[in-house]
């Protein structure tokens, strides 16, 4: 059953945006082009279940980020604009359809991500590590970003991905640490920390995000950042969290791009060796420049 989290048009809130998060509505060839391949290899990406505004620029420039294992997810994080409920999707042969996609795209820099499987006993992980397998043998010019779940902390699966050595390994705090029972509640603060450390000692590139605007106090996010920095979090996202639904946890704060800018300086006087931060900035957002 999908519950809390799907997308009902009647029950978008209508909070009337500042200038700055105004964007243009996605158009154009390239657009065409990663729709018709997105539906022809009966794919799923974060791009369109999770309601992002950059869609106009990201698809317009010819890229996109995949979600695989389905568009159903097994959390309920408050947040998140990706159904809810028991996934019925799951097909070994979507790494391969994938991995053409991006061929046909031309992607250089891919972004892939899941949604959480924790019904599963390896929790998707096979489909991970041969998503990242096949997007290698087929475009062996083609750096990879994996942007992955938690795992349930169950680092044996953990260590099957990274195996497969993508270029960087994202996995996202979110929010900070008070606001975790109400914004991730199946997900622990510690754990993911604890996972991004464990990333950076295999080897691999680590990144991470937070979102802004859900009532976290500008020492909480010095805080989150400090513990990012002492686990080995190399790169850092920044955006604003857009309320999907009245269903979804409410907006606290529009934060103004000026603000955007001090956390980036602020992260980057930390030591995080690149920052991207803005109210539009997503995971994936210019995420060509965060690799190494
Ligand atoms: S920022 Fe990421 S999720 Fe949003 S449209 Fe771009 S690639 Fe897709």
């Amino acid at each position: 059953m999908i519950e809390l989290n799907a997308i009902n048009s009647e029950e978008k809130i209508r909070i009337k945006k500042p200038e700055w998060l105004k964007v243009k509505l996605p158009t154009g060839e390239n657009y065409l082009k990663v729709r018709k391949l997105v539906d022809q290899y009966k794919l799923h990406t974060i791009c369109e279940s999770g309601n992002c505004p950059n869609m106009g620029e990201c698809w317009g420039a010819g890229t996109a980020t995949f979600m695989i294992l389905g568009n159903v997810c097994t959390r309920s994080c408050s947040f998140c604009a990706v159904a809810t409920g028991k996934p019925t999707e799951y097909d070994l042969d979507e790494p391969k359809r994938v991995a053409e996609a991006i061929k046909l795209m031309g992607v250089k820099h891919a972004v892939i991500t899941s949604v959480n499987r924790d019904e599963l006993k390896d929790k998707g992980v096979k489909v991970w590590a041969d998503t990242i397998r096949e997007v290698k043998k087929m475009n062996p010019e083609t750096t990879i970003e994996t942007l992955i779940p938690d795992f349930l902390g169950k680092w044996e699966l953990l260590y099957q991905v990274l195996d497969e050595k993508p270029e960087i390994v994202s996995h996202n705090m979110e929010t900070v640490k008070r606001l975790y029972k109400r914004v991730r509640p199946q997900a622990k603060y510690e754990r993911s920390l604890e996972q991004i450390q464990r990333t950076a000692e295999y080897g691999l590139h680590t990144k991470s995000g937070i979102m802004l605007g859900l009532g976290e106090t500008d020492d909480e996010i010095y805080e989150a950042m400090d513990d990012l920095l002492a686990h080995k979090c190399e790169v850092l996202t920044l955006g604003q969290y857009l309320q999907p639904t009245k269903m979804h946890i409410a907006l606290e704060k529009f934060i103004h791009p000026s603000k955007f800018e001090l956390w980036r300086e602020a992260g980057l006087n930390k030591g995080f060796r690149y920052v991207e931060s803005g109210a539009l900035v997503r995971s994936s957002y210019h995420a060509e420049k965060h690799i190494f």
